[in-house]
């Protein structure tokens, strides 16, 4: 008899061609149908599974995944080859086809109750056009950048499901003359970007090294790290992101679990400064090639490649725990703004159109620096999956709608 890889699984769910939702990805997300509370499902071809009324345990039917992703890795991996063997396996069909709903009829809720949400700045491209825009005539990177992934804490309770509408927020802007001012941002901003979604928690007083990554990190979504850039240049110094980040931070509904994306991943660029031990991922490095699509307004502005990020997940996860700080269930771990060498690999608007010296045009000869009212940002990713297939990272989206204390 032949063995088979899961490259030849077919499911008897009537798959769409091309879908990116196929065996080799089914990514988790929290649903509800109209008149019924939110619960969990897997996400196959245009349907999800509805797993809190598929499995009968309550762990699925709480509202988020928090409960399920606290039960660790060996967990994660059982549910997953139980699905498989039920979406592929004849057998099973008269008991599960009841339970797949169509995802047109269903809304998308916060996947997860987010714990602490960390942001870290790992594109070396990103990091250095900021450098190249925000400080002329100087090195680009800042002395620790090559040695340490630099992060900040973020604000864990404004982490929305995509399709939040993004109010402009109101705040202070520097003037170039006089005092400052108080009022609507003038440069909104997007921040493309891959968030890492924690399961099993961790002891306070003990670091996650690079190999246990895996064992705590349950999987992946978008994120896009709206930000307010004049507020931010005026408040940020000497202690970092504060409100030009706070007032929404978005992400993708379906979270991908790691296991989807052991295709996806790559040898991690080559760092040009030797890393201290805790950081030096040489044998067993977590690069991940995922693509990101960005489209303003329906138009493609750009495709960051997340490939070459300099940091890994796994590495930020380990310098986010050196000094002995305890991951949560639920913790959301962002990479930071994705950026690639070309101009067509920006992930933020502040790239683009270089500080808002060249602008983007769109189609209708329309053109943009930073976002204006009415504007509609949508970020997509896909990934190579084990089958060979492309698997989708779904999207995540936000329209710009005016700050309501705005001055007429
Ligand atoms: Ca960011």
């Amino acid at each position: 008899m032949e063995l088979v890889g899961p490259g030849a699984l077919m499911s008897w769910v009537d798959l769409p061609a091309g879908t990116g939702f196929g065996l080799a990805n089914l990514p988790h997300g929290v649903f509800s149908t109209p008149g019924t509370a939110p619960r969990s499902g897997i996400a196959i071809g245009d349907s999800v599974l509805d797993l809190a009324a598929v499995t009968g345990d309550p762990v699925h039917a709480t509202g988020s995944l928090n409960a399920f992703l606290a039960q660790g890795p060996t967990a994660w991996r059982e549910l997953r080859a139980r699905v498989t063997d039920w979406l592929t396996d004849e057998v099973y069909r008269a008991r599960v086809e009841p339970h797949l709903i169509p995802r047109g009829d269903v809304t998308m809720h916060l996947p997860v109750e987010v714990a602490d949400y960390v942001d870290f700045y790992s594109s070396r491209h990103h990091a250095e056009n900021l450098g190249r825009i925000l400080r002329p005539g100087s090195p680009p990177l800042l002395p620790n950048w090559r040695h340490l992934p630099v992060g900040y804490h973020g604000r864990s309770g404004t982490v929305r499901v995509s399709g939040t509408p993004v109010v402009r927020p109101h705040g202070q802007r520097a003037e170039p003359e006089g005092p400052p001012s108080a009022g609507p941002t003038r440069r909104l901003d997007i921040e493309a970007e891959v968030g890492f979604v924690v399961g099993a928690p961790s002891e306070l007083g003990t670091p996650v090294p690079l190999g246990a990554f895996p064992e705590h990190v349950f999987g992946v979504c978008l994120v896009d790290d709206w930000s307010a850039r004049d507020l931010q240049a005026w408040e940020y110094a000497p202690l970092g992101p504060f409100l030009g980040k706070s007032f929404l931070t978005s992400v993708s509904p379906w979270v991908v679990p790691l296991a989807a994306l052991e295709a996806a991943r790559v040898p991690a660029p080559p760092r040009d400064v030797p890393l201290l031990p805790y950081l030096d991922d040489g044998d067993d490095p977590w690069g991940l090639d995922l693509s990101l699509e960005v489209r303003l307004n329906g138009a493609l502005v750009s495709c960051p490649p997340f490939a070459g990020m300099y940091w890994t997940p796994a590495q930020q996860l380990a310098h986010l725990t050196v000094n002995g700080a305890a991951l949560r269930t639920g913790d959301l771990v962002a990479s930071g703004t994705v950026s690639g060498p070309r101009r067509d690999q920006r992930g933020s608007l502040m790239e683009l159109s270089w500080g808002g010296t060249e602008p983007l045009t769109l189609a209708g000869g329309t053109t943009r620096t930073f976002l204006e009212d009415g504007d509609e940002v949508t970020i997509s990713g896909t990934a190579p999956g084990t089958d060979g297939s492309r698997i989708s990272l779904g999207e995540v989206t936000g329209r710009v709608v005016p700050d309501p204390m705005r001055e007429e």
